[in-house]
């Protein structure tokens, strides 16, 4: 939305193709947006942002763009059946978070009742103090753990389905930092009053918050099709400017390695939108 905004106040024509299945959705209110002091659920920021770019001309079509190719013409998309020219392409496509199992089918209502979390440094703040597991092994679980010490004292490592996976330095860490370990198995979590519970083995331990580290589904399959170099887990690697392996391929927010947020996706969209538009004049001179 951010770089459509900027393309359409360059007077370039823009489309924008939404599949409307966004992580900024599942933000029940955001508290580190700056500007918003009282927070803003995240479907209200992004229809904000989507009215903004509305008014500058910019056409947002709720459409998955389901391929993406290169040639010596540009770019081809396919969409709805119908095949989309552009010179240059940004793609804001995101991640998707690996949920845990929440019993009869309520995780839904654990995020919006924020007994799951799925980002410290976007609400770390608010469980200050407050009891908090980590659902998550190995070096991802250990690192969401240690992140949110900063927050909380009362932290526990909740082990997935198949138990732990945790070497002895890593253990020793954790219990360094004072952080305890839920052995045994992990199993779906459930919400009881307004508590989550994670049962773990023989023992059932319940939280304020439970953050599932478990990772997460980047959607670059587009961008790599199109020949563009993602990481081994499938981030996009971009230069300074936005820019994949690709001539005039984009990318920006989530879908690019770096700190996944609201801020740094915008600041990214700005830059990528301006050096289309500036790449886009050096091939042909833009003149009102
Ligand atoms: C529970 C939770 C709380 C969070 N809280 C905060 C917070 O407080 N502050 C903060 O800064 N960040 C927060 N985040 C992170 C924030 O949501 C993301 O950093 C942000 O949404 C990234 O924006 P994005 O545009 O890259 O991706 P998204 O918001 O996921 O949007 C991607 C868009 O691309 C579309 N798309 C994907 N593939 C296609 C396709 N093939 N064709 C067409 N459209 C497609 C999707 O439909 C979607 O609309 C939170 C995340 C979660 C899960």
């Amino acid at each position: 939305m951010t770089a459509a905004l900027y393309l359409a106040r360059f007077h370039l024509k823009v489309r924008l193709f939404d599949s409307g299945d966004a992580r900024i959705d599942w933000i029940p209110r955001t508290n580190n947006v700056a500007g918003y002091a009282d927070g803003i659920a995240g479907r209200e920021l992004r229809q904000r942002m989507r009215d903004h770019a509305t008014r500058y001309g910019v056409q947002v079509e709720d459409a998955e763009v389901t391929s993406l190719s290169v040639g010596d013409e540009g770019f081809s998309a396919g969409v709805a059946g119908m095949t989309v020219a552009a010179r240059a392409v940004l793609l804001a496509t995101g991640v998707v978070n690996h949920q845990p199992d929440v019993a009869d089918g309520r995780h839904d209502e654990a995020l919006a009742r924020h007994l799951l979390r799925y980002c410290p440094v976007c609400d770390g703040f608010e469980v200050t103090d407050k009891r908090v597991g980590v659902f998550g092994t190995g070096e991802r679980g250990v690192k969401e753990a240690m992140f949110l010490r900063g927050f909380t004292a009362d932290l526990t490592l909740l082990p997935p389905a198949d138990g732990h996976r945790l070497s002895d330095n890593e253990r020793a860490a954790l219990a360094a930092a004072g952080i305890a370990v839920a052995d045994g198995r992990g199993a779906p979590l459930v919400i009881d009053g307004d508590r989550i519970v994670a049962p773990t083995g023989d023992m059932s331990l319940a939280f304020d918050s439970i953050y599932p580290a478990l990772g997460s589904t980047i959607r670059s399959t587009l961008a790599i099709a199109a020949g563009a170099v993602a990481s081994e887990d499938g981030c996009m690697e971009v230069s300074d400017h936005q820019e994949t392996s690709v001539p005039n391929l984009f990318a920006a927010g989530d879908v690019v390695y770096g700190l996944d947020q609201i801020a740094s996706a915008m600041g990214q969209a700005a830059v990528a939108a301006t050096t289309i538009r500036n790449r886009l004049s050096e091939e042909r001179p833009l003149r009102r």
